[in-house]
């Protein structure tokens, strides 16, 4: 029987790494709520619509209809891209820059009221892995299996830092984990659907687990 995953937790845990391999081996459906965030972030910078850190948060609900997210097969990788109004942004949205901007940008209700009601209808048809922050507590609070994953700051970082540096991103190690920390904080403590672990979440510290031990405990969950 098919059912729905809800993968939710902190930055930089491996979740979409995993909820991606999960779906893979299960042949469901993977969707990456982050990227859709960030996406928004992304049209945001583009379209002037952050000052001095803030979001004009008016003129962000004003153009929020004409912000178009579409996940597309790029037929080289078999990877589904996230597109910004028709445009493949998957690179565009992983950069240090949006990264510091995204949890301002979602924590505005509107901007959240819009992707979870896409999200809820991506998710109609079952055999779906989707993460996030707020899956199994507001988009799918009925998912067959909600993992929630945690990880310390530092160990989250580090892999965070890895992964920018490898795609020849010019980070610093210190930028990286404050990044962390602050996008934790913004997520935890905003107004709408802060982020927080559903009662019936199976809870992964992967601080002293690799990739492959994590994604393993999270296979067994989803068989059983
Ligand atoms: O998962 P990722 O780190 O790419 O998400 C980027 C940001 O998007 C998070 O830090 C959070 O602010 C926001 N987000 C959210 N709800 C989700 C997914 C992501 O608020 N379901």
């Amino acid at each position: 029987k098919k059912i729905t995953i809800a993968i939710d937790g902190y930055s930089s845990t491996g979740k979409s790494t995993i909820a991606k391999k999960l779906a893979k081996k299960l042949g469901y459906v993977y969707v990456d709520t982050g990227a859709m965030y960030r996406a928004v972030a992304l049209y945001c910078l583009e379209n002037h619509l952050i000052k001095e850190n803030e979001v004009l948060k008016e003129e962000l609900i004003e153009k929020l209809p004409e912000i178009e997210l579409l996940f597309k097969i790029t037929p080289q990788t078999g990877n589904a891209d996230i597109h910004l109004n028709g445009k493949n942004v998957e690179k565009d949205i992983r950069t240090l820059r949006v990264s510091n901007v995204v949890s301002m940008v979602a924590a505005v209700s509107e901007v959240r009221k819009k992707l979870v009601q896409q999200q809820q209808r991506m998710g109609a048809h079952k055999g779906l892995v989707m993460d996030g922050r707020d899956i199994g507590t507001v988009v799918f609070p009925d998912a067959e299996l909600k993992i929630f994953m945690t990880a310390s700051p530092e160990k989250r970082a580090i892999r965070r830092y890895k992964e920018l540096i490898d795609r020849g991103d010019n980070v610093i190690y210190d930028e990286v984990l404050k990044n962390v920390q602050n996008r934790d904080h913004i997520d935890s403590t905003r107004k709408d659907s802060p982020l927080r672990e559903a009662n019936d979440a199976v809870k992964i510290d992967s601080t002293n687990l690799d990739l492959e031990e994590t994604y393993k405990k999270c296979l067994q969950l989803a068989l059983h």
